[in-house]
């Protein structure tokens, strides 16, 4: 693929000659994931929704188009983002200002806590782009010291967390001084309920767009391990989601405690994960399966005893967080993915003491299970 003359190529995606040169002087050469496959998308004007973990360049993901799509000569608010904290909001702005350096994009950050007057003697200035935290904005909003009627483009970053943060009702009064017409973007680490609804109030026919990496090209199941200290688990997982385009993904632990636990270090991390073993009561347990089933919940955190007979169709890891107990047991899990016809990818965390029962399954079954290094950080954004 070739630019035009006043184009240039950041991988694959079509940009203006000045936002391409401002985003490499920042060291970007190459798209990240959720870059590549959602940046054409929002250049065409569509509403997205996002979900990716953090520090995978989602602010870029919006940051890009935005500074595509800004009228460099309209002094105007086109542009809104809103952010949970007053922390974000300066990085964002810090990082919008950054790719709009060469067409003078003038975005303002605008959170409780800093002087009102400075912030309404700077809109009276003219900005283009305001990033701001839910409060003040409407703050500005009643005091008439900020116009929403020419924006073009809303965004909700970190979604989820200012949801949490119980901003529901104060974005939902600021979308509505947006114009309809506007270009909606919504980016969220997990996608409970509530984020759905805003979504189908506020959107219009959302493109979803989640982070993957699709390098592994495989037999029917690919068995893998990784070797690490049993008190890096947790973040050994992490990593191989981040690095995995997981469809659905089945996390087996031993004992029910390790369940609990590990859900709970999942959720702390920004995952999305249930639950599922034998102390929960039967509605419970089958609350889990529909959720996991209908694919509202992406990790199926469970015992040996609670996967027994789980058939769902989309599985497409099956992650041993601690060493099956007996090779039949393996084999049992594993087979959670592979399922009619389709690929599927078991992985294995060992710690060095279960090196020696990982080996023996290999013997027993006769598989080969090859040895992975985790991957860093540097893989995850490439
Ligand atoms: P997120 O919002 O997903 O948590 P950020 O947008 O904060 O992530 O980006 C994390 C870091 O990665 C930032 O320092 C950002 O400048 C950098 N970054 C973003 N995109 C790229 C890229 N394509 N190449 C190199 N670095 C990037
Ligand atoms: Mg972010």
């Amino acid at each position: 693929k070739e630019a035009g003359t006043d184009r240039t190529l950041f991988g694959q995606i079509e940009l203006s000659k000045k936002v391409a040169q401002a985003i490499f002087d920042m060291g970007f050469e190459e798209p990240s994931p959720i870059q590549a496959k959602a940046i054409p998308a929002i250049l065409e004007g569509k509403d997205m929704i996002g979900q990716a973990q953090t520090g995978t360049g989602k602010t870029a993901t919006f940051g890009i188009p935005m500074a595509e799509r800004l009228d460099p000569k309209d002094g105007r608010v086109q542009a809104l983002v809103l952010c949970p904290t007053r922390e974000l909001a300066i990085q964002v702005a810090q990082e919008i200002a950054k790719i709009g350096r060469l067409i003078d994009v003038k975005a303002l950050p605008v959170y409780g806590g800093q002087s009102i007057d400075r912030q309404i003697r700077a809109l009276r200035y003219g900005v283009q782009v305001v990033i701001g935290t839910p409060g003040r904005i409407l703050d500005h909003l009643s005091r008439k010291t900020l116009r929403l009627n020419n924006v073009r483009m809303v965004v909700l970053d970190e979604a989820d967390e200012m949801l949490d943060m119980g901003f529901i009702e104060d974005i939902e009064s600021i979308i509505k001084e947006t114009p309809e017409e506007r270009q909606t973007l919504l980016f969220s680490a997990t996608m409970p309920a509530p984020i759905q609804k805003l979504a189908r109030q506020y959107m219009k026919n959302p493109e979803f767009v989640t982070i993957s990496r699709d390098k592994l090209t495989v037999p029917l199941i690919e068995q893998v391990y990784y070797e690490c200290k049993e008190s890096q688990k947790a973040d050994a997982l992490c990593r191989v989601l981040d690095m995995e385009e997981i469809g659905a993904a089945i996390v087996f632990c031993r004992t029910k405690r390790g369940v609990d636990e590990l859900v709970a270090s999942l959720e702390s991390r920004g995952y999305f994960a249930e639950g599922l073993h034998g102390d929960l009561t039967q509605t419970q347990r089958d609350r889990v399966m529909k959720k996991f089933r209908e694919g509202k919940a992406e990790l199926l955190v469970a015992t040996d005893v609670a996967a027994r007979g789980l058939d769902v169709e989309n599985v497409t890891h099956v992650i041993n967080y601690d060493v099956p107990q007996d090779p039949e047991s393996y084999v049992h899990r594993i087979g959670r993915t592979g399922r009619a016809g389709r690929k599927g990818i078991a992985v294995t965390l060992i710690n060095y003491r279960e090196y020696r029962q990982l080996k023996l399954i290999e013997r027993v079954t006769k598989a080969r299970i090859q040895r992975r290094e985790l991957p860093s950080m540097a893989d995850i954004m490439e």
